[in-house]
């Protein structure tokens, strides 16, 4: 890698750039071989404290989350630019990012909404039997984009919230939710052939007349669910309504939500298990009603990209592989944080490790690798689908794209999700990283910043780690539950691979 600080801006002259790294002296002695010992040497240099230090600093409360567009969110970009900065990469974004130093187009922006819940949201049910005050964080969570709310009115449960009268399944039928709040299962029955998103379901309540809603997740949870990390207890989530105001609504716990329908004399798991055998409606109007009070702020903020390019041997315009992870969380709640560091400080630090790594070895790849961290993952890929609309590299020359999300948290096995690619070589790099025994590969793997590219025809490699996160988008997803082995494991991994797509 080039590492002489007076080095052209990437972005002010390609011609220059390419002359000066042609002609250089130190690129000239880099041999156009890399041998098996140069890959050995790279992977003893990764360090999983490391990696675990830096999940420690972007998980800190100077942070509050990383939200994107907040003033947090730029903090963080920073935290990643400084560092590309230090290895010596390349401004491999279209804009400057703010800084106190000077100007650098490592980043890549656009304006996003930001919510601010201000207050500690509350939600007391009252039932025939008691009155069941939610515990904000455990019991509960708002929305994290919900509009400001303060409404009491009894309660609906509409089963999986779906209304699709042609397809035999209309929980809606017969059912009057004006002026109610309506209360219903994440997800959808099994038997369900679409798929259902939330803001659907939402704007189907408020289509209807409802004045605020509950999700629940149903006690009945998938084995692909819970390898994902979906659990029992409320939900860090966005409502995801691009463009409308949301319905105020909250996620409620599984027990929480057996607790109001047993006062009804209901199941939870028996609706769901009807549900989902014989999609027959489960829907009935409670006695219990639910107050909901919260205070929010809606504005406009400015979602950071971080980038950084190193070049490789071809030259511009010639072959890219992206190595990307998402830097984005869930931000606060009230006085509640959602850290993040499985979610994704982990990947964050696998990416700057990887780079690091590879920028220290004074070897230029074939291939430029082109390192980003995204923003507005949380969102709905916003960061990744920001990128594939203003790449700057061509796509069609990005030999793959390598996606890593929940590196720190597990049973010590690597999920792989490869599609476009073929699995031999992504099995090959588990076996240069002495990680063949601890490899789970798969096809495509829905969800991450990998499905804009797959979606752009870009070949994706998506690395996880295997097993449970049972503190998914909680704010329990802290720094001491994330494994320095299970980062080095990842990050051995992501170095192999790109190994074997740029530098063999
Ligand atoms: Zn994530």
């Amino acid at each position: 890698m080039d590492a002489r600080p007076d080095m052209p801006r990437a972005h002010a002259s390609t011609g220059l750039v390419l002359a000066i790294v042609l002609t250089s002296p130190a690129l000239a002695s880099a041999g156009s071989q890399t041998t098996p010992e140069d890959l050995t040497g790279a992977l003893q240099q990764i360090s999983g404290v490391r990696m675990h230090q830096m999940v420690g600093e972007l998980s800190a409360p100077a942070f509050r989350g990383r939200q994107s567009g907040t003033d947090q969110d730029l903090q963080s970009a920073r935290y990643v630019a400084e560092q590309f900065r230090t290895l010596s990469l390349r401004e491999g974004g279209d804009t400057d990012l703010p800084s106190t130093t000077s100007p650098n187009r490592f980043a890549m922006t656009v304006p996003v909404p930001v919510t601010w819940i201000s207050d500690r949201p509350r939600l007391v049910v009252s039932t025939d039997r008691d009155t069941l005050r939610a515990q904000h964080g455990t019991d509960f969570l708002s929305m994290l984009d919900s509009p400001a709310v303060k409404v009491t009115a009894p309660l609906v449960f509409v089963g999986y919230g779906i209304s699709d009268p042609a397809r035999g399944l209309d929980e809606y039928a017969g059912i009057d939710v004006r002026n109610r709040i309506v209360m219903f299962l994440r997800g959808k029955p099994d038997r369900y052939p679409m798929p259902v998103s939330q803001a659907e379901k939402e704007r189907l309540a408020r289509e209807r007349g409802a004045v605020a809603y509950l999700t629940v997740t149903g006690p009945v949870i998938g084995d692909y669910e819970a390898r994902r990390g979906l659990t029992g207890k409320p939900n860090g989530a966005y409502s995801r309504t691009n463009g409308d105001l949301p319905l105020p609504g909250g996620w409620i716990s599984t027990e929480l939500g057996e607790k109001i329908l047993a006062a009804q004399g209901r199941s939870l798991r028996d609706s769901q298990d009807l549900l989902n055998r014989d999609l027959r409606p489960q829907s009935y109007a409670m006695t219990a009603q639910a107050t909901l009070v919260w205070e929010s702020t809606h504005e406009t903020g400015i979602l950071y990209n971080v980038l950084g390019l190193m070049p490789g041997r071809d030259g511009p315009g010639e072959n890219t592989i992206v190595i990307g992870a998402h830097r984005d969380h869930l931000g606060s709640q009230g006085p509640l944080l959602f850290p993040g560091a499985d979610d994704n400080a982990s990947g964050t630090a696998v990416i700057l490790e990887v780079a690091r790594v590879l920028a220290g070895l004074g070897i230029t790849p074939k291939r430029s690798l082109l390192f980003i961290s995204f923003s507005g993952e949380e969102q709905g890929l916003i960061g990744s689908r920001l990128y594939v609309s203003r790449p700057t590299r061509p796509l069609d020359k990005t030999t793959a794209m390598i996606n890593i999300d929940h590196a720190g948290v597990g049973n010590g096995r690597l999920t792989v999700g490869v599609t476009g690619l073929e699995k031999e070589r992504a099995r090959a790099a588990g076996e240069a990283a002495r990680l063949a025994d601890h490899l789970d590969l798969f096809g495509f793997f829905p969800g991450g910043d990998h499905v804009p590219f797959k979606e752009a025809g870009v070949p994706t490699v998506t690395v996880v780690t295997s097993g449970r996160h049972p503190d998914f988008h909680q704010p329990t997803d802290t720094t001491d539950k994330v494994q320095p082995a299970l980062l080095e494991s990842v990050a051995r991994y992501v170095l192999a691979l790109v190994w074997s797509l740029a530098y063999e």
